[in-house]
């Protein structure tokens, strides 16, 4: 598509948040005077993802540090970020890949380089260490912010529980690679590490930056880094009743460039009766296969054979 959304917030400054403490440029990490949780927030795993980055750069221009335990602070695919240019702000979601479908150990240890498997083989060992992941992203479309668990109940629970307004989203990740919040032990159904992708709304949208912080903050306070009445004024959005979780079972892919959805559909949508007519797909039509179906993530922005174009789910 030729088309893009408005940039309406302005790109983080990163210069000069390069040089870092921990060795790796743009990876910082702040302690707490008591032990702790081992938290990483990762922000800018697509480079034109503005929110999760404005986030952190934040905290870091405040010198904001845990109570307790460490907190690493990291911004993901800085060279995809550095090439965006708001005249065309869809091309710089990466350099050559997805940095986050590279996250399978067989990709991380194997000998194929690319700029994003460079960049994740350096943030490894942060991934690694990490007791709790708090992904940001953002969407390309204007859409409620969703909170993606992956499919374990503790995810789903510890989600839920951040009192937010997103949608929490139960999947089982993407067929054309691992994310990084489905890596290694967050994916093993016998531990009891934490990690959770924000979708926080849309990339240049500033309410995406508003949802960033409070998920951010709650989501540290929730993992034991500080209380709540530490938080940094002005990050906490008032507590919500979060809808009950949608979990996902379908993927719908379009077959051609000729795929057109049957109405203007933002997500959240709830399609009542099995076999409605949700799109076309060059002269197919695809429907619902349930009734009450729910619309995640329509969105036609990459669109090409074998791109996801909406997921369908039905709530919990
Ligand atoms: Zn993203």
């Amino acid at each position: 598509m030729s088309g893009h959304h408005p940039v309406h917030t302005l790109a983080p400054n990163l210069a000069r948040w390069s040089t870092s403490n921990t060795g790796v440029d743009h990876v910082h990490e702040r302690s707490g005077a008591a032990p702790g949780p081992e938290i990483l927030v990762t922000a800018l795993v697509h480079g034109n993802e503005f929110s999760g980055a404005i986030a952190l750069a934040e905290l870091l221009a405040a010198g904001w540090r845990p109570a307790r335990g460490r907190v690493t602070l990291a911004f993901c695919n800085v060279a995809a970020f550095e090439r965006f240019d708001a005249a065309r702000p869809d091309d710089s979601r990466f350099v050559d890949e997805d940095f986050n479908r590279v996250w399978a150990s067989e990709a991380l240890d194997g000998p194929r380089r690319s700029a994003e498997l460079d960049r994740a083989r350096q943030l490894r060992p942060f991934v690694d260490r990490a007791t709790h992941l708090l992904d940001l992203h953002s969407m390309h479309e204007p859409c409620a912010p969703l909170l993606v668990t992956g499919t374990l109940a503790r995810n789903i629970a510890f989600a839920q529980a951040l009192r937010t307004a997103s949608q929490v989203v139960v999947d089982s990740g993407h067929a054309d690679g691992v994310r990084m919040r489905d890596y290694g032990e967050f994916s093993d159904a016998q531990g009891g590490r934490i990690a959770l992708l924000l979708e926080a709304g849309q990339h240049w949208d500033p309410r995406a930056v508003s949802a960033a912080r409070d998920t951010l903050m709650r989501f540290l306070v929730q993992a034991g880094a500080l209380a709540r009445s530490e938080a940094p004024m002005g990050w906490l959005l008032p507590d919500r009743e979060p809808p009950a979780p949608v979990v996902v079972t379908d993927r719908v892919v379009a077959a051609s460039m000729d795929f057109r959805f049957s109405g203007s559909y933002a997500g959240g949508e709830v399609i009542a009766r099995a076999g409605t007519v949700i799109a076309t797909d060059a002269g197919r039509t695809v429907t619902t296969p349930y009734d009450d179906c729910v619309l995640v993530m329509p969105s036609l922005r990459q669109l090409r054979p074998g791109v996801t174009t909406v997921r369908l789910g039905r709530r919990a």
